[in-house]
């Protein structure tokens, strides 16, 4: 059966950065929208020009085209096994398309993980943060600084701040999340998928916990 599983949260969280990691230990793909999204903008595609107009201001981009995106996305051959869903979905009527396109799949959800991290530790995780520019990877100025500063560690590829992480974006985000994805915590939790995770922990600890949980719900439904 295979392994599909949502990491929910709000900006900031920890989604991406335990995404990567989950998806190397588990050997299924990390399907980010927030990074489809930045791919066809860096590619000038028709779709990266309108998604734009929505990411440098924080808001969410039209839940069609969303959807269409991601649909595209896990219709791909390397998806079979399961996904590693991450800043998808983002509203209730996205949460309904994710149900609909892994039904007609012959799929369901295996687990919601839900991390939790305070509104006060966001700003500062946000603000630190830098991106691998080659391969995508996270790190943070203070928590999770690199070998080599502004150089990733696995290919040597330069750090840079995503343009929508200033911090009047960086509220906004926080903001939309609160008014449109925070209700997808008591939708899933009503559907007994929700497992809710202690954010705030250091990197490993939170990794730990997320396969713990995922090691729970596969024995509960294998
Ligand atoms: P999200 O994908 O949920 O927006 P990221 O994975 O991009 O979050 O993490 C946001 C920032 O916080 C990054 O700079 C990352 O290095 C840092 N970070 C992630 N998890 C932790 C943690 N458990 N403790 C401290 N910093 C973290
Ligand atoms: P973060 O990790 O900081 O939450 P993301 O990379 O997930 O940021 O998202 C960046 C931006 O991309 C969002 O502010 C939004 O404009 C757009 N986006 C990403 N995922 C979605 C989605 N599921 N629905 C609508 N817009 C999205």
């Amino acid at each position: 059966m295979p392994l599909d599983l949502i990491l929910l949260g709000p900006p900031g969280a920890g989604k991406g950065t335990q995404a990567k990691i989950l998806s190397q230990r588990l050997g299924i793909p990390h399907v980010a929208s927030g990074d489809l999204f930045r791919d066809h903008l860096h590619r000038q595609t028709p779709l990266g020009q309108l998604a734009r107009q929505y990411m440098d201001r924080g808001e969410l981009v039209p839940d069609d085209v969303t959807i269409g995106m991601i649909r595209e996305r896990l219709e791909q051959a390397d998806c079979r096994n399961g996904v590693i869903l991450d800043g998808f979905p983002r509203t209730p009527a996205q949460a309904q398309a994710l149900d609909e396109l892994l039904a007609g799949m012959g799929r369901s959800l295996a687990a919601v993980l839900y991390i939790r991290v305070r509104n006060e530790l966001l700003l500062r995780r946000l603000a630190g943060r830098w991106t691998c520019r080659v391969c995508g990877a996270v790190y943070h100025i203070e928590f999770n600084p690199p070998r080599v500063p502004g150089r990733c560690d696995l290919d040597g590829g330069p750090l840079y701040q995503r343009e929508d992480d200033t911090e009047e974006v960086q509220r906004r985000r926080i903001q939309v999340y609160q008014e449109q994805t925070a209700p997808l915590v008591s939708f899933y939790r009503e559907r007994g998928l929700l497992v809710e995770i202690d954010g705030e922990c250091s990197i490993p600890e939170v990794t730990e916990e997320l396969i713990r949980a995922i090691e729970v719900r596969k024995a509960v439904d294998p």
